[in-house]
């Protein structure tokens, strides 16, 4: 490890913002079949995503109950259910989850062309949500400046897309509140000191991979 980023907002786990930022002293190998660093679903038949595989990877202990973890980051290919199988299988409700995004390329840095605006629409999205999510001009802010390299030229059917707020809207569409959805603010091709960004840095960009835990019961 050769940089560990506290959140903030920390001061005990009782009281959230339990998140941090850590970066490898070493690559991690990702090459192999059981590595993948966030599972990202390419394609949906269905609203929600039902029977799409996905890959989730972790180093959680290698059986229920268990003390023994793995050594290397283990992974295994499931199919997504709809909300209502998950309802009916596992209990689960949409209202009761607590959502964590991640830091990604925000509408200050990241330009898409038509593809992009056209999957979105497809999604359900309408005229005035689009215009809330693609501009013509990149949007920065004082905490998410343009990256140096972004280009001052525009091009025709091209906009600085929010992926993040449709994301956001996503989620409540399914059902999760809003006041449980939790995102980090920052765009990781902005801070280049903080993130890595394949947009900003190209192909020897590092790799970014999130990880999550549930708090030790008792
Ligand atoms: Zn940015």
């Amino acid at each position: 490890m050769s940089q560990i980023v506290r959140f903030a907002g920390y001061s005990s786990p009782e009281h959230g913002h339990d998140a941090a930022l850590l970066k490898l002293a070493t690559a991690l190998d990702l090459s192999g079949p059981n590595a993948k660093a966030i599972g990202v679903v390419t394609a949906a038949d269905s609203a929600d995503g039902a029977g799409v595989a996905a890959t989730v990877t972790g180093w959680g202990t290698t059986s229920s109950g268990s003390n023994s973890t793995p050594d290397g980051l283990r992974s295994v290919v499931v199919n997504l259910l709809s909300n209502s199988a998950l309802a009916q299988q596992y209990g689960s409700r949409p209202a009761d989850l607590v959502v964590a995004i991640g830091p990604s390329i925000g509408a200050c840095c990241y330009e898409v062309g038509l593809d992009v605006r056209d999957a979105i629409a497809r999604a359900g999205f309408d005229d005035r949500e689009l215009a809330s999510c693609f501009f013509a001009h990149p949007q920065p802010t004082a905490r998410n400046p343009s990256m140096l390299s972004l280009s001052r030229t525009r091009r025709a059917d091209h906009w600085f897309f929010d992926g993040l707020l449709i994301t956001c809207r996503q989620l409540e569409r399914a059902g999760v509140p809003q006041d449980r959805i939790y995102t980090s603010g920052l765009c990781t091709a902005s801070h280049p000191d903080l993130f890595c960004s394949y947009r900003r840095d190209g192909s020897p960009a590092g790799r970014m991979a999130a990880a999550i835990r549930s708090r030790p019961l008792g």
